[in-house]
């Protein structure tokens, strides 16, 4: 693209993901405004991403992921673990997993009760709401109807989907029909976000309606290098475009919504950051800030797997053949079926220990077999449950590899550092072989492939879990909100020590939520937008 109407703007917003999509939207809602949005990756042309049950192959097409891996991960036996990001317009909205889960209530109650003002449940539900058009919910003081952000419930979910609610009920589990309502325990299905069969993407639901408005420009494959930052102040951004090095001016705000690994390693190349690890690189510090980075966090999962001769499972194979040709038939002329699904149709968020006063692990079903090859569709048929760590003690950090914006940055969660992590995802796993034995499950004739019925023991069990713990891509914290030292910006987002500079993503959660980020995502950007506008705060429901 470039619709580039000039080179000095009021807002100038760095990374069209999720967030970034989301503020170019909102901000040059008034004319008056001028708006510049600038992603490094390319337009979301690539035919993976609009088709929903593509999503595996979406996110592991390098022309539109950073296609990052973590550092060797000592707690995982030295391995390193995939961390695919969207470098498109979209970011990570285009290559996500659709899934539409807000978080737990109290997650947001705990934000506010750190001191980050205004970001308590009743406070931030306004926004959520705001986003909303669920296709699903009417009447309900929790869902919108009318926002720009389409939410479906699934249409023709695979039938084992029908096991595993069974076989929750059967375990005397409770059944949740709204996991975004006041209450998030318990099983059922999920909502996703889809619209007409394709998916609903930060650009399908927020860029594209703004995108003719003649006070927004959008810049893609451009990588901004750094802030400029002068007397302490944000005056724009250093962005290389075609071979050529460009300043864009902000004459209001730069806000930075790189994402949890894009946005540190922006402010530390921009002179933000710990000052000693800055100055090995040469680069001049701005400003002392060494939280830049600290606080990295994410979800992990491991998982008990299934196969079978059972051809009811999402799969490619003979047997299924038939289906398969159909389904694409179907898709193509009706935008209907599974093609329009995103696979992980249902889910039980789940307590491990009674005590607790909110679920800490996501009970993910997937009717699909789990690939051992990085082939990006099921091959064969089986199913099987991801068990979702919710609240990983453990921390990281995002670190520069070099001064060079155009390298990786070393991306080290520290999975399995504290030694909590561990018990919950123990109990999940033992929860998911119960789940699985239940004979909602037996006429589908599943024999388990992982762990392996000889993993037995709790040492069994941890060993499996450093062999094979992944993320399931939800990072955060990496520049969180907060009143501390630690904070990198305040509860209004403003970086800590430099004026007219804004960090709004992932990134700023001081925690992760019970549930997945895509919609807190959009929830910080719409809340951003009003704070960025002086306007007053939607009023607190319910
Ligand atoms: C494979 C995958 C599956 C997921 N599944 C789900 C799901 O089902 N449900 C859910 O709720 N969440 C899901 N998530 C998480 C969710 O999509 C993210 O939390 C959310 O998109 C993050 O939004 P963001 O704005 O923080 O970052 P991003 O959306 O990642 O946006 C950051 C943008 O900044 C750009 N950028 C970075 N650095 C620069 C630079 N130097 N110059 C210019 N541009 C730059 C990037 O290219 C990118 O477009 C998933 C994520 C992934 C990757």
């Amino acid at each position: 693209m470039s619709r580039d109407k000039g080179t000095l703007f009021d807002y100038v917003i760095v990374g069209a993901g999720t967030a970034g999509c989301v503020l170019a939207s909102r901000l040059s809602e008034d004319p008056a405004i001028r708006v510049c949005l600038i992603e490094a990756g390319p337009k979301d042309r690539h035919p993976f991403i609009h088709v929903p049950a593509l999503v595996a192959a979406a996110l592991a097409t390098p022309s539109i992921s950073w296609g990052y891996w973590t550092a060797p991960q000592r707690n995982l036996n030295g391995r390193k673990v995939p961390v695919p990001r969207g470098r498109v317009l979209g970011g990570s909205s285009s290559i996500n997993g659709m899934v539409y889960i807000r978080g737990n209530p109290k997650d947001y109650d705990d934000w506010a009760a750190a001191g980050n003002q205004g970001w308590s449940y009743r406070e931030v539900l306004p926004y959520f709401v705001r986003s909303e058009n669920n296709e699903a919910f009417d009447g309900s003081p929790y869902h919108g109807k009318g926002g720009p952000m389409n939410v479906i419930s699934i249409k023709r979910p695979n039938a084992l989907n029908t096991a595993f609610l069974r076989a929750m009920q059967s375990l005397q589990y409770r059944h949740n029909d709204d996991f975004n309502g006041p209450d998030t325990e318990g099983y059922g299905l999920r909502q996703g976000t889809i619209r007409g069969g394709r998916r609903e993407s930060g650009v399908t639901a927020f860029l594209e309606p703004a995108i003719n408005r003649p006070n927004l420009s959008v810049l893609t494959r451009a990588l901004v290098h750094r802030v400029v930052i002068e007397n302490r102040r944000a005056t724009g951004v250093e962005i290389q475009l075609g071979g050529e090095t460009r300043r864009i001016g902000a004459r209001r705000e730069v806000i930075v919504s790189g994402g949890s690994i894009g946005s540190p390693q922006i402010l530390m190349l921009s002179g933000v950051g710990d000052g000693v690890a800055l100055q090995a690189f040469g680069i001049p510090v701005n400003h002392h800030l060494p939280g830049v980075g600290a606080n990295y966090h994410d979800h992990v999962a491991s998982s008990v797997q299934m196969v079978t001769s059972n051809s009811t499972s999402y799969g490619i194979s003979l047997k299924a053949l038939p289906r398969g040709a159909w389904n694409i038939f179907e898709y193509l002329l009706l935008r209907q079926g599974p093609l329009a699904s995103n696979v992980f149709e249902s889910h039980a968020f789940v307590k491990s220990t009674n005590s607790l006063d909110r679920p800490d692990t996501q009970i993910v079903f997937q009717p699909a077999r789990r690939n051992q090859s990085t082939f990006p569709l099921p091959l064969g048929h089986g199913y099987n449950i991801s068990v979702v760590l919710l609240y990983p003690r453990s921390r990281g950090r995002i670190a520069l590899s070099s001064p060079d914006p155009r390298a990786a940055p070393i991306i080290d969660p520290n999975i399995l550092s504290a030694p909590e992590d561990f018990e919950p995802l123990v109990g999940g796993l033992r929860l998911a072989r119960r789940i699985l034995a239940t004979p909602a499950f037996a006429r589908y004739g599943g024999t388990e492939f992982l762990p392996g019925a000889n993993v037995e023991s709790d040492d069994a069990l941890k060993d499996y879990l450093r062999a094979t713990t992944a993320t399931v891509f939800h990072p955060a914290g990496s520049c969180r909100m907060g009143v501390g030292d630690a904070a990198v910006v305040t509860p209004a987002l403003k970086v800590r020590g430099v004026d007219g500079l804004r960090v709004a993503d992932a990134s700023v959660f001081p925690r992760l939520m019970g549930g997945n980020t895509n919609a807190p995502v959009v929830m910080v950007a719409e809340k951003a937008a009003d704070m960025i506008l002086g306007r007053t705060p939607l009023p607190p429901l319910p």
